[in-house]
């Protein structure tokens, strides 16, 4: 199958390159030169812009980009894939974005004879690396089939949320509740030491009690309690507190529109942006656990 990649940044280089291992014929394009050159160097053909994407021979098109306003202007742009692309071809967005825009392009694409699926993904660049994303989609059930073993080349799960935009929505409710359980667990974890606790013992409890959660036990913020998480190498590498203040910012917009409360939701959100504005954008998200030691403030 000759397939059409745009967005090749942290997640989409890896996912592209995993489509190639697959055998799989790809054509790429993003806007960055160097990120066409190295996906050209492991066998993709390049293409110059999007509407070469769409015009060429491809029977499926995926988009990996940063947010909401690319993903419009990809589709729906005047150059964009929906201008030129021929009826029939098949198109998957994994990008983050909000259910309501994933919706919309998903109902624009169809309008005009292209089946879309939304695939957002976790598991950060390193599930991207090594194929073992999880991809949460939504759409019609025969289109979910039929990208079924595409999907499968460059994640483990593969999890069909229902019609168009439940994709997104499962993926913003997952990652409001991870941003909820981090500041949890790093809330107990800092009073439990501060109260005499060893802090491997104390997370040990937790991760044997009703307590435990993938916050306490496969990424626990408190340094030196799990070897090769970010906590123990100074918060660098694994999940960014920008992405993770957009993910919330999705979940506060997505929750407006539904007037559905998200009052813990909410208050991550503040505490994220807080911390993102004393300059910890770039640190893994569990550095949170800052704002209580009062460490590098
Ligand atoms: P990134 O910024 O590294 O990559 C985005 C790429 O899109 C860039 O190479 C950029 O040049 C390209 N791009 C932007 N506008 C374009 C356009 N108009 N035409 C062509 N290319 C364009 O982002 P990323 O980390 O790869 O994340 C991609 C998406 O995946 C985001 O929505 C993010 O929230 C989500 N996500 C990221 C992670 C992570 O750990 N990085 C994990 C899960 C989900």
């Amino acid at each position: 199958m000759h397939i059409g990649f745009i967005g090749l940044g942290n997640m989409g280089a890896p996912m592209a390159r995993n489509l190639l291992r697959a055998g799989y014929r790809l054509t790429v394009f993003d806007l960055a030169a160097a990120a066409v050159a190295s996906l050209v160097n492991t066998g993709a053909t390049a293409a110059p812009s999007i509407i070469d994407i769409a015009q060429s021979d491809v029977e499926l098109i995926i988009t990996m980009l940063p947010a909401a306003s690319h993903v419009r202007e990809v589709y729906l742009g005047e150059q964009g894939l929906l201008s030129g692309v021929a009826p029939g071809v098949r198109l998957i967005d994994s990008s983050t974005i909000d259910p309501m825009t994933a919706r919309d392009v998903a109902a624009a694409a169809l309008q005009q004879g292209n089946p879309m699926l939304d695939a957002p993904v976790s598991g950060g660049t390193g599930g991207a690396e090594a194929g073992t994303l999880t991809f949460m989609v939504g759409g019609d059930n025969t289109d979910y089939d039929g990208a079924l073993s595409v999907l499968q080349s460059m994640g483990k799960n593969v999890v069909h949320c229902g019609p168009a935009g439940n994709g997104q929505a499962a993926k913003v409710a997952n990652n409001m509740l991870l941003a909820i359980s981090m500041i949890g667990v790093a809330e107990a974890m800092n009073l439990g030491v501060s109260l005499g606790m060893d802090p491997k013992v104390l997370a040990g409890v937790i991760n044997t009690s009703s307590g435990r959660c993938w916050s306490s036990d496969t990424y626990n913020p408190y340094p030196g309690v799990i070897e090769g998480a970010p906590a123990s190498r100074n918060y660098t590498g694994g999940f960014g507190t920008d992405l993770m203040l957009k993910d919330l910012g999705l979940a506060t917009e997505a929750a407006k529109q539904q007037k559905q409360p998200i009052i813990l939701g909410a208050l991550a959100q503040q505490l994220y942006q807080m911390f993102s504005s004393q300059g910890h954008g770039a640190m893994d998200f569990s550095a949170i656990i800052k704002l209580y030691s009062g460490e590098d403030q």
